[in-house]
C-alpha cells in the first residue's frame, strides 16, 4: 500500500505530489523528504509532481556524523539484528543510509561504525564516494574481514543515497539508468517430503513467481531427516547445536527436484542451495544427478576452504552455478570469473563493502558471461535491498535477485518506501537516492542483541560441519 500510489506512474515519469509524499512517509519521514527535495528549490517536483533537472554545480558538503541504528527485524520472537548507517551531512537535513547488516555479529559492527568509522569520517568530502571507499578499505594496513566490511557498506550506500538526493535522481539512474522495467526474483520454499515442497512451489506459482529454491527442511536440510544426533545423547557440543546428516541429504534432494517435476511441470525454474555444507566428490554426484531436472541455478556448492575443487566439478556437470556468499574480498572473483567455473556471482552486498564495490565486480561480470544473484534474504535489511534493486535496475549483466519487495508490516512502517513486489517482480520508488527512511524512534524500541540464533552445524559424532 505504502508505495501503490507512488509506483503507478505514467510514462515513466514519477507522478508523486509532495503531499502525497509527506502523506506516504509520515510526519516522522518529513526531514527525509525535506533532506531528498527542500534544499534545492528548482529540483523540487513541481505542481504536476514531475520531477525537474537539478541545478548545475551543487555546493559541497562534507561528513558531519555516522552512526549505527540497530534494530530487530521482528518484534516478537526471533529476527535478524538488522544495521543500518545513518550519515549525516553540513546541509541541513541531509541525510543518507546504508545497510550494514551482519547479523550474527551486529554488535561488533555497531561498535566499528561508532567507536571507528565516525572519527574516521567526520569532515570528508561526502561527494567523493570512491576516495572513501579506497581510503577506508587501506586504512588500517589490513584489509577488512566482514565487521569492518559491513560498516563500510553502511557508509557507502549511505554516500549513494546523499548523491542521489544531491543530484535529485534515484541511484540506479546513477548507475547508468535502468537496463529493465523491474526486478526479477526467486524465492525459498522448504518442507519435509517432496509433496509438501511441490505444493508450497504450486502457491508461489500461484502469486506470479517464475522461480523458486527448494530446500528440504530446515535450512541446507539440517535436522530433519536422517539418523539421530548420537553427539546430543553424549552430551558433546551445545544442547542448540544443529544436527546434519548428509547422506541422507544428498539422497533426498533428488527426490524432492523429482516431485517437484512431476507436480509443477516444465514451466517453473528451480534453484537450490547447497550451503557448502558436502565433500566436494558428493557435490559432484549430487550435480551429475540432478542435471536429469533441469535446475536453473545450484547455489554455493563449495566451502571458501574447497576452491580448488572448481575445475574438477565444473568439467564434471553442466548444471548452472552461484557462487561467493561467503567470500569476504571482491578480489576473490576475478580467478572464478577467467575461468568460467559459475554463472552467477553471489554476494552479501554489505560482506563486501556497498554499492561501490560490488558494481565493480557486476561489471566485471558482463566480460566473462557471468550475471549478478545478490544474496537477498531476511538479514539484509529493507536498505539494503533497496540498494540491491537499484544496482539490479541498472546492471546489464543481472541474473536474478533474491527475496526483496516482500516486508512485514512493521518493517514497512519502520522503514518508509520499503520496495513492493508484483508478479514476482520487485518495484522500486522514483524518489532520490535510496528512496527509503528509518523511524528512529520506533527502532529505538527494538534493539538488536547478540542472539542471532545458533549457526553451528555437527555431524552425527559432533564433528563440526562447515557451511
Ligand atoms: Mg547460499
Amino acid at each position: 500500500m505504502i508505495n501503490k500510489e507512488i509506483m503507478e506512474s505514467k510514462n515513466g515519469k514519477l507522478n508523486v505530489g509532495r503531499r502525497q509524499a509527506l502523506k506516504t512517509f509520515g510526519l516522522s519521514s518529513a526531514a527525509f523528504l525535506a533532506g531528498g527535495l527542500g534544499n534545492y528549490s528548482s529540483a523540487q517536483a513541481n505542481s504536476q509532481g514531475t520531477l525537474q533537472k537539478p541545478p548545475a554545480g551543487l555546493p559541497p558538503i562534507k561528513i558531519k556524523s555516522v552512526k549505527a541504528i540497530g534494530v530487530k527485524s521482528n518484534p516478537e520472537g526471533r529476527g535478524s539484528n538488522l544495521v543500518v548507517v545513518k550519515v549525516e551531512t553540513t546541509e541541513p537535513g541531509l541525510y543518507g543510509l546504508g545497510c550494514a547488516t551482519f547479523t550474527q555479529r551486529a554488535e561488533a559492527v555497531v561498535t566499528g561504525i561508532d567507536r571507528y568509522l565516525n572519527d574516521f569520517c567526520v569532515g570528508r568530502d561526502a561527494d567523493n564516494i570512491e576516495d572513501m571507499w579506497q581510503s577506508a578499505y587501506v586504512s588500517s594496513y589490513w584489509r577488512n574481514g566482514p565487521v569492518l566490511n559491513n560498516g563500510l557498506s553502511g557508509l557507502d550506500q549511505a554516500l549513494w543515497d546523499i548523491k542521489g538526493k544531491r543530484a535529485n535522481m534515484p541511484v540506479y539512474q546513477l548507475l547508468g539508468g535502468k537496463c529493465r522495467f523491474a526486478v526479477d526474483t526467486y524465492t525459498s520454499v522448504g518442507a519435509a517430503t517432496p509433496e509438501e515442497v511441490a505444493d508450497k512451489v504450486l502457491k508461489e506459482m500461484e502469486s506470479g513467481q517464475r522461480h523458486v529454491r527448494i530446500q528440504l527442511g530446515g535450512y541446507g536440510g539440517v535436522g530433519t531427516i536422517g539418523t539421530k544426533p548420537d553427539f546430543k545423547e553424549a552430551g558433546f557440543g551445545m544442547p542448540n547445536d544443529s544436527f546434519m546428516d548428509d547422506q541422507a541429504y544428498l539422497r533426498a534432494v533428488p527426490k524432492i527436484f523429482e516431485g517437484v517435476r512431476k507436480k509443477c511441470g516444465e514451466e517453473i525454474e528451480l534453484l537450490h542451495d547447497i550451503h557448502e555444507r558436502c565433500q566436494p566428490i558428493d557435490v559432484i554426484n549430487l550435480c551429475r544427478k540432478l542435471e536429469e531436472y533441469r535446475p536453473f541455478i545450484i547455489e554455493d556448492p563449495l566451502s571458501p576452504e574447497n576452491t580448488h575443487w572448481w575445475k574438477q566439478l565444473r568439467e564434471s556437470t553442466t548444471v548452472p552455478f552461484a557462487m561467493g556468499e561467503l567470500f569476504n574480498n571482491v578480489n576473490e572473483f576475478l580467478q572464478p570469473m577467467v575461468n568460467h567455473y559459475f554463472d552467477y556471482i553471489r554476494i552479501h552486498v554489505s560482506q563486501m563493502g556497498g554499492i561501490t564495490p560490488c558494481m565493480k565486480v557486476a561489471r566485471l561480470g558482463e566480460w566473462f558471461n557471468v550475471k549478478t544473484v545478490w544474496h537477498g534474504p531476511g538479514d539484509v535489511s529493507p536498505v539494503g535491498h533497496s540498494a540491491q534493486a537499484h544496482m539490479d535496475l541498472a546492471t546489464w549483466n543481472f541474473g536474478l535477485q533474491e527475496g526483496g519487495g516482500v516486508f512485514s508490516d512493521f518493517l514497512r512502517e519502520l522503514f518508509p518506501g520499503c520496495c513492493t513486489k508484483k508478479n514476482g517482480y520487485i518495484i522500486v520508488n522514483d524518489l532520490p537516492g535510496l528512496g527509503i527512511d528509518i523511524d528512529e524512534k520506533m527502532a529505538a524500541k527494538y534493539p538488536i542483541s547478540n542472539n542471532a540464533g545458533n549457526w553451528t552445524v555437527r555431524k552425527r559424532d559432533g564433528t563440526i560441519i562447515r557451511p
